[in-house]
């Protein structure tokens, strides 16, 4: 056997799968065996290790990205026992308009990937530092970086671009959509389990912390609620959502706040967070008295109903609508609102499978209503057990 390993790294925490695989004729699925984070990468940096059923929590102290694998080396390495390393596979937030697929990364790569991350400051730096120290801590094996963007470059132009003078357009300012590595899970998981949904128009709502949308055709993403960055869309935990860009006018000219004052407002202070000046968590809010709580949730709900309608425009029509993510997968409450009112595209659910853990289909009508839980990791690890060969 060998064993892969799928990073997903941030500012402060590295998300971790192990898992392993045969050797030849393709070594089969890769089958998961541990997963686990590093969390608080700074000062006080602990490790999170989930497997065969059992947690330990490390306290690591001090660690940066490359302290965080060296721990993670050390932690899996029982687990691994004689099987090598053999491939790494990370999510990279952005691949820009040249990666539509997965990609073994050498020094050539990490480059071109460092110069996008004007398009996405808050994550890239992050994801090529896990990179880096997965380069030393691994030398042997191969690195496969898969693009959160990568699944949306099939995006039509219409739903590819902004009206800006077209010069932008070639620059990069596009509507790159994020989340893309769930949405390809998603996607290949609903056709293969379900046969009567092959070419269908699925609209696929991720919601989670991170929170959007996509109508994928026949496995092609068609449009999706972000745009150039994973601000759009959606309102999140922390982050806006649409907003006409001249509140950022508004805010600059009248608050007097620079990118920096602005960022920080619509990435961490805004969204389920701001709106209701209690939580980012949709169960604290689901579970509060506070009108405020309400309005929030209102929103949040509001805006999921309107994209839900705009995707199904999108593709002609909408065969089935999959829950996925944190929120898709666990709030009934969420979902039961979301599908209320929406009869007129076919899309009614059954009150007691929607609320009863572990059913997947719960519509009741011509669209199939599905609660699927995604699998970023998975989708990592093919690619790279597809790079082993
Ligand atoms: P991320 O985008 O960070 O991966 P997740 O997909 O883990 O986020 O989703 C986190 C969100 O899911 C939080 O808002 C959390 O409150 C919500 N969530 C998780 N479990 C439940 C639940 N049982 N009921 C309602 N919301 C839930």
């Amino acid at each position: 056997m060998s064993a892969i390993l799928t990073l997903n790294a941030g500012s402060s925490s590295i998300k971790f799968s192990v898992y392993l695989r045969g050797e030849g004729d393709g070594g089969g699925e890769p089958e998961e065996v541990a997963v686990g984070q590093i969390d608080g990468l700074g000062p006080e940096a602990k490790l999170i290790l989930k497997h065969d059923g059992t947690k330990a929590v490390t306290d690591l102290g001090q660690a940066d990205h490359k302290a965080g694998l060296k721990a993670i080396l050390d932690a899996i390495q029982p687990i691994l026992g004689d099987n090598a390393v053999t491939g790494v596979g990370h999510r990279v937030v952005h691949g820009g308009t040249g990666h539509l697929a997965p990609a073994v990364l050498n020094d050539e790569i990490l480059t071109e990937l460092a110069g996008l991350e004007p398009l996405a400051p808050l994550h890239q730096p992050h994801n090529l530092a896990g990179i880096r120290a997965a380069m030393e801590a691994f030398p042997d094996a191969i690195q496969v970086g898969c693009f959160d963007t990568a699944f949306h470059r099939s995006h039509p132009f219409v739903n590819d671009t902004y009206a800006l003078p077209r010069k932008f357009f070639e620059e990069g300012v596009r509507r790159y959509g994020f989340h893309g590595l769930s949405y390809d899970y998603v996607s290949g998981y609903v056709e293969e389990t379900y046969p009567d949904l092959q070419d269908a128009r699925v609209v696929i709502a991720h919601l989670g912390n991170g929170a959007s949308m996509c109508c994928v055709k026949g496995r092609r993403s068609i449009a999706s609620s972000m745009g150039f960055s994973a601000v759009d869309g959606l309102p999140m935990g922390t982050r806006t959502g649409q907003i006409d860009p001249s509140v950022i006018l508004y805010l600059m000219d009248n608050h007097g706040m620079a990118s920096k004052d602005i960022s920080d407002l619509i990435y961490k202070k805004s969204g389920l967070l701001g709106m209701s000046g209690i939580s980012n968590d949709m169960r604290t809010l689901l579970e509060s008295d506070a009108e405020s709580a309400k309005e929030a949730v209102d929103y949040f709900v509001a805006r999921v109903k309107r994209e839900i309608g705009a995707l199904a425009a999108m593709g002609g029509g909408i065969d089935a609508l999959v829950f996925t993510g944190g929120i898709g997968e666990n709030a009934w409450q969420i979902r039961e609102r979301v599908c209320e009112g929406l009869e007129f595209l076919g899309v009614t659910i059954d009150a007691g499978a929607n609320q009863t853990r572990g059913t997947e289909s719960i519509g009741t009508g011509p669209v199939k209503v599905l609660v699927v839980q995604t699998d970023e990791e998975r989708v990592i690890a093919r690619a790279v057990a597809s790079h082993l060969g």
